[in-house]
């Protein structure tokens, strides 16, 4: 049987996939099981920022697992030690204390029970076109009704107000608001950037009426965006963070950032066996400095800003805008975008949707200017091929 028999026989079957078997990956680019290779800009959908294979994360990794792989945090620990102190460095001056877990969707919700706990409120605020992930309480705050309406009762008191209409967001924070919570730049929404005005407004809004402000920074953190955070480029001081994706090189981990708002947690009211286990925090340690010593969230400002102007240098029809920060890039279509990615994929770049208009990019920040100027090469002729779609 071939790889994608045997995982079709077996897989959960929640997934559409593309036809081909990833086996092997070296910084920005990925081999299939018959040794084509790809210009990766799906960049693990978030979680490759370091590129594949990352000689410091790999060599992080291993050294850890031969030390010491799980350690709860009922115990104290080196590692997650230094990373969390790391972490206080790099986060927004508001920010004080970090828990530690395991994905995007359990940092959405440790920060949505943190609100409730620091207010004794129970209501949020979030926007349309908003993803925050799976689990009930993040569903909860994501938009997309194909993701809510088949387990819905979800939990109640969220209400979503249009992104970056701030005066809809004033209507919508009363006294028993918990929290407001934003992506800095929407991505599975669109990439779609906010405003100064909204997320600064929105910053503001929280202050007067004693709720937490809510960054979700899982896809926009870890140099994405041409900033170690997103949050940078505005000057945001948010009360709760939500961190994850490339977070770890790779490797599964997320963190909830606490803010001064929102004070000490009550002892015992949320946790995680996995959260703060060595292995992550060496991989994540690896990746900052990773991040840090290759000046990466500044080449992906210069190669993002260079990208996204050669993108809208292409003259078709089809497209609508290119819109980008950093190396997080869409170009909204004015057709359904799954003819094209397929089409990309045929001639060697793997890109991603954002809904059903958008052709995504988020290329490993490690990625060169050359292979970049190919992926524009490759779009430019399946946006410009009438025999597509
Ligand atoms: C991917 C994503 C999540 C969910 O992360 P998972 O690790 O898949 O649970 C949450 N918020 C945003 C903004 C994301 O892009």
């Amino acid at each position: 049987m071939t790889i994608q028999e045997l995982e079709t026989q077996y897989t959960s079957g929640l997934y559409t996939k593309r036809p081909i078997a990833i086996i092997r990956g070296n910084g920005a680019h990925l081999w299939d099981s018959d040794e084509n290779e790809y210009i990766d800009c799906v960049g693990g959908q978030g979680a490759g920022n370091l590129g594949h294979a990352n000689p410091a994360v790999a060599a992080a990794i291993a050294a850890q697992a031969q030390i010491l792989i799980s350690c709860p945090e009922m115990f104290y620990n080196d590692r997650r030690a230094e990373l969390i102190q790391k972490l206080i460095g790099i986060a927004p001056n508001s920010i004080r204390r970090v828990y530690l877990c395991n994905s995007g969707t359990e940092a959405v919700e440790a920060c949505l029970k943190f609100a409730r706990l620091a207010t004794g409120r129970k209501e949020f605020v979030a926007t349309m076109r908003g993803f925050h992930g799976r689990t009930l309480g993040a569903l909860s705050a994501t938009w997309e009704k194909k993701y809510r309406e088949p387990f819905e009762p979800l939990v109640p008191g969220f209400s979503h107000v249009a992104y970056n209409d701030l005066a809809a967001l004033d209507a919508a924070i009363t006294d028993r608001t918990a929290g407001v919570i934003l992506e800095v730049v929407q991505g599975e929404g669109g990439v779609r950037l906010g405003t100064p005005e909204f997320l600064l407004g929105a910053q503001a809004l929280c202050r007067e009426r004693g709720a937490m402000l809510i960054l979700d920074e899982v896809q926009t953190g870890f140099g994405r965006t041409g900033r170690m955070f997103a949050g940078e480029h505005y000057g945001l001081a948010p009360d709760l963070m939500s961190v994850a994706k490339s977070m770890a090189g790779g490797l599964p981990m997320g963190a909830a950032l606490i803010g001064e708002r929102v004070g000490p947690l009550p002892p015992q009211t949320h946790g995680s066996t996995f959260g703060g286990n060595p292995l992550a925090c060496a991989a994540s340690l690896a990746a900052i400095d990773y991040l840090q010593s290759h000046h990466l969230p500044e080449h992906a400002a210069e190669l993002g800003a260079w990208f996204a102007a050669e993108l809208r240098k292409i003259d078709s029809p089809l497209i609508r805008e290119v819109r980008g920060l950093g190396l997080m890039v869409g170009i909204e279509l004015k057709q359904k975008v799954t003819p094209y990615l397929q089409a990309l994929m045929a001639k060697g770049v793997l890109a991603l949707p954002a809904g059903l208009t958008v052709m995504r990019f988020l290329p490993p920040l490690v990625i060169e200017q050359d292979d970049l100027s190919r992926v524009v090469n490759a779009v430019r002729e399946v946006l410009t091929d009438d025999r597509i779609a």
